[in-house]
């Protein structure tokens, strides 16, 4: 498959239109922003890191039954993905305190928390992606009752994959983002990435921060971070 005009460009990844209407290719830049694109830099070799990184994810989620946008990964860089409508929400889930979390209820960064949590921010640049919740999301239009039961049933499944998947290469999964889309058939499945730019990795032992939470808070060895998760999933150099 070849592209063919460009779509969209995001903060990092561009999105291509191909021959076939039902699929997009997208390119996985080095770009790297945080807080709403205040804070911009490059992260060398992240767009190969999140490319293949997030690939190997979807496949492994895909063989436990959840569906997902992925088709075939190109190059380094590219992947064949399904074309979808996104829905425009962010999912995040979290299975300890940290981030905005964190902060909002003046709790410590890694405090355990007593159930899963899933939230929901609207996806709007110029809003900064507000918190919400499911009535506000469907009151909005945003999603419908039926698709929020559908998404929430789909991260808390992807939850339990990756916590094991991540738990089982010495990596503790504190939190992540997730993007739903509808497929040409109206069905929700996974889409965007899974990556250390989305989810909080941290070391089982040493707590040591594998994520972008190294470039929002200016901690160094950035780039070091993304080649270590990329040798804990095996496919690091
Ligand atoms: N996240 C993301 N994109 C966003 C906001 C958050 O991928 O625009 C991810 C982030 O990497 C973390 C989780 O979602 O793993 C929770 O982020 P949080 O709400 O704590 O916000 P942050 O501290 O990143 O501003």
């Amino acid at each position: 498959m070849k592209k063919t005009e460009q779509l969209y460009e995001g903060k990092a990844k561009k999105v291509y239109a191909t021959e076939d209407p039902d699929y997009c290719i997208v390119e996985y830049k080095d770009d790297a922003t945080a807080f709403n694109g205040k804070k911009k830099g490059t992260i060398v070799g992240k767009g190969i890191v999140n490319n293949r990184m997030s690939n190997f994810m979807f496949r492994l989620l895909a063989e436990k039954g959840i569906p997902t946008h992925y088709v075939e990964e190109l190059s380094d860089r590219e992947t064949v993905v399904k074309k979808v409508k996104i829905v425009p929400l962010e999912v995040i889930i979290r299975n300890k305190a940290a981030g905005s979390m964190a902060k909002r209820l003046g709790l410590t960064e890694g405090q355990e928390l007593k159930c899963t949590v899933l939230e929901f921010s609207y996806k709007c640049d110029e809003l900064d992606d507000p918190l919400i919740n499911d009535s506000h999301a469907i009151a909005i239009g945003a999603a419908t009752e039926e698709d929020i039961a559908e998404i929430r049933k789909l991260a808390l499944a992807v939850n339990d994959e990756m916590v094991k998947f991540f738990e089982s290469v010495g990596v503790e999964l504190i939190d992540f983002k997730l993007e739903f889309g509808k497929d040409s058939t109206g069905k929700i499945i996974l889409a965007d990435e899974i990556s250390p730019d989305t989810c909080r990795f941290w070391d089982i032992k040493t707590h040591e921060k594998l994520d972008k939470d190294r470039f929002r808070r200016d901690l160094g060895n950035v780039e070091e971070a993304y080649a270590e998760m990329m040798k804990r999933i095996g496919l690091g150099e």
